[in-house]
C-alpha cells in the first residue's frame, strides 16, 4: 500500500491544502494529514480543533485520515510505514524553506522521499495566516476554506454567516 503523509500546522486548512490533498490521493492509497504540535507558530487554534475542523471537512474523503504528530517528521512517517512526505508549493517564496527542509528530512531518513505539490493558480496566493487575517477584519472568506472552518471563523469572530457572505 502507497501511504503519503501531509504534514503542517493547518492553523487553520485551507482550501489551498484541500487541493493539495485531492492531488496527492490520486497517486496514493492512503493519505494521512498529519497536524504537527509546532508551539512556536502561536496558533489560532489548539491541536484538538486544527484535527477536529480538519476531519470534518475531509470526513467525505475516504482514504484520506487526520492523525497528530510531534518531535520528528521522518520517525513519524516511518512509524506510519509512509512512503512519502507531501508539501505544497505555493511559489518562489516557499521554495528555499521547503528545499531546506525537504533535503533535511532526507539526510534524516533517505528512505522517505518528499513530493512537492503545485495548487490551482486560484490558491497560489492563499495561507491560513492570510486567511486568519482577513477574517479577523470581517472580510468573507468563505471561498477560501471549507464549509466547517467558515463557520467556526465566523462564530469566533462574532458575525453571522449572512453578514459575511455579503
Ligand atoms: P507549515 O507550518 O508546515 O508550513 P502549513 O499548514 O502552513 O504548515 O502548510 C502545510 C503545507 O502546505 C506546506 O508545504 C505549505 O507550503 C503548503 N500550503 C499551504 N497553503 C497552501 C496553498 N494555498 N496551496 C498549496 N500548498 C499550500
Amino acid at each position: 500500500m502507497k501511504l503519503a503523509i501531509y504534514p503542517g500546522s493547518f492553523d487553520p486548512l485551507t482550501n489551498g491544502h484541500l487541493d493539495v490533498i485531492q492531488r496527492a490521493e490520486k497517486l496514493f492509497d492512503k493519505v494521512i494529514v498529519a497536524v504537527a504540535k509546532n508551539d512556536s507558530k502561536n496558533p489560532m487554534f489548539t491541536m484538538e480543533e486544527r484535527c477536529q475542523l480538519a476531519s470534518e471537512s475531509l470526513a467525505e474523503m475516504e482514504r484520506v485520515s487526520v492523525d497528530r504528530f510531534e518531535g520528528l517528521l521522518v520517525d513519524y512517517a516511518i512509524e506510519q510505514g509512509a512512503q512519502a512526505i507531501i508539501r505544497g508549493l505555493r511559489a518562489i517564496s516557499d521554495f528555499e524553506f521547503e528545499f531546506q527542509l525537504a533535503l533535511m528530512n532526507r539526510h534524516l531518513n533517505s528512505s522517505i522521499e518528499t513530493i512537492f505539490m503545485m495548487p490551482k493558480d486560484k490558491y497560489t496566493f492563499l495561507s491560513s495566516r492570510m486567511v486568519k487575517e482577513v477574517s479577523k477584519l470581517g472580510g468573507d472568506i468563505r471561498e477560501f476554506v471549507p464549509e466547517p472552518i467558515y463557520r467556526t471563523m465566523a462564530e469566533r469572530h462574532g458575525l453571522s454567516n449572512e453578514s459575511s457572505t455579503q
